[in-house]
């Protein structure tokens, strides 16, 4: 057995690869240049031409791009109308900026446990969570596999909630073979550099709601509204009004311009990212130490992280050691997500603590994520196994 690199051997790769890496190439240096040389450099036409070749990639009416993906989100959950005295039901299971969003606009975010074979948020969970302040459901399609949606809206609508799906992981997933993106009242994507495409930092919410599209676009320009018929004077060409209370939300142009790009080879990366999923599930089928990711039949999972959960039974170290261990043999793992019920400031203020969602402490006492992106090359997926296999029988007690 070859010597772990903790212990003083030789690392399976001399070069730490990444969990996740962004795909930049001359085209998009290109159309990111031509929009640098133009008129607009702030919001201008390539807004616009972005938001609809994402809106009509993914079947929605609507879109309107924004910073980031917690802009998105924060920008959902106003429109949505949630604020104080308001409950928004969201899965632990998630990266912080999901519940942050609803803190921001003052509602109390409510926690439900997850599913253990698709990690997505349980609907029966969700029920004993339900009370006459429940306002919203901010599902998140975990990893890039759609959450059940059809269920959720279901009980959405027979209560009057809106559903918020948080679907940064899964641009390009699809659920019963429709792709996510005008599924629920409003979806979000993030264009992060790890996420599916990117614009640097950037996000987007979809709706076919017109009310929920025109809300949108004033809560991201600090409020204001120029719509003749809202205000309540008509003083001229340069009177505005601010009815709420907005931000500056607003995505660049050159920004939007590498979006546009970067949509081009979108199907190329999903179907890569695939490839490199189905090598890893049948490179681990036969270790019994690990749990690899399910996915369900009446999905299209888009792989946006490839997550592990090590059965700890099975091993004679927990999961920190072989973290450390899968590091050292330099693979860039990482841990989705601490659950943010964990989170002092959650605990602080909204009374979690730990032990409250068993279910989804127990995935993250096990779960490590290994890299996954399109760039990796055959040699990058096979260095990722190799490690895995030697890091795991070495601690494996079977
Ligand atoms: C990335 C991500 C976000 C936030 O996106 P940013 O663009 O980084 O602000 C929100 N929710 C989930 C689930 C994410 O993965």
């Amino acid at each position: 057995m070859k010597r772990l690199a903790i212990e003083g051997g030789v690392p399976v790769r001399s070069k730490l690869l990444p969990y996740g890496h962004q795909w930049i190439d001359d085209e998009d240096i290109a159309a990111v240049a031509e929009v640098l040389e133009a008129d607009w450099i702030t919001q201008g036409p390539k807004v616009g031409e972005f938001e609809r070749k994402v809106a009509e990639y993914c079947g929605a009416k609507y879109a309107v791009a924004v910073s980031s993906g917690t802009a998105a989100l924060h920008a959902a959950c106003a429109a949505s109308g949630l604020s104080l005295g308001d409950e928004a039901i969201i899965t632990p299971l998630t990266f912080s900026a999901t519940a942050n969003a609803v803190v921001y606009c003052r509602a109390q975010p409510v926690f439900a446990d997850i599913e253990e074979d698709t990690l997505n948020i349980d609907l029966k969970e969700i029920g004993k969570k339900l009370s006459p302040r429940t306002r919203a459901i901010l599902p998140i399609d975990f990893a890039g596999h759609p959450c059940d949606i059809d269920e959720i809206k279901a009980l959405a609508e027979a209560r009057g909630l809106i559903v918020i799906e948080d679907a940064s992981h899964a641009l390009g997933a699809e659920y019963k073979g429709k792709r996510i993106g005008s599924l629920s009242d409003m979806t979000i994507f993030s264009f992060h550099p790890v996420k599916h495409i990117t614009t640097g930092e950037g996000g987007m919410v979809l709706t076919n709601s017109e009310e929920f599209y025109e809300k949108l676009k004033i809560f991201r320009h600090h409020g204001i509204t120029r719509d003749k018929s809202k205000l309540s004077k008509d003083k001229g060409g340069w009177y505005y009004e601010i009815h709420n209370l907005g931000y500056n939300l607003r995505l660049s142009d050159f920004q939007c311009a590498l979006g546009i790009s970067q949509m081009k080879k979108l199907d190329g990366f999903i179907q890569r990212r695939r490839e490199i999923a189905t090598n890893y599930n049948q490179a681990f089928a036969e270790m019994e130490e690990i749990i690899t990711p399910v996915e369900k039949d009446y999905v299209k999972a888009v792989y946006h992280i490839y997550v592990i959960q090590l059965r700890l039974g099975k091993l004679k170290v927990g999961r920190g050691q072989i973290f450390e261990a899968l590091t050292a043999e330099n693979i860039g793992v990482n841990v989705h997500y601490i659950p943010v019920h964990l989170q002092p400031f959650y605990q602080r203020e909204f009374g979690c603590k730990e032990g409250d969602y068993p279910k989804v402490e127990r995935y993250y006492d096990g779960a490590i994520t290994l890299p996954i992106f399109p760039k990796m090359s055959d040699e990058d997926v096979d260095d990722v196994i190799e490690a895995v296999r030697k890091v795991i029988s070495f601690y494996g007690n079977g």
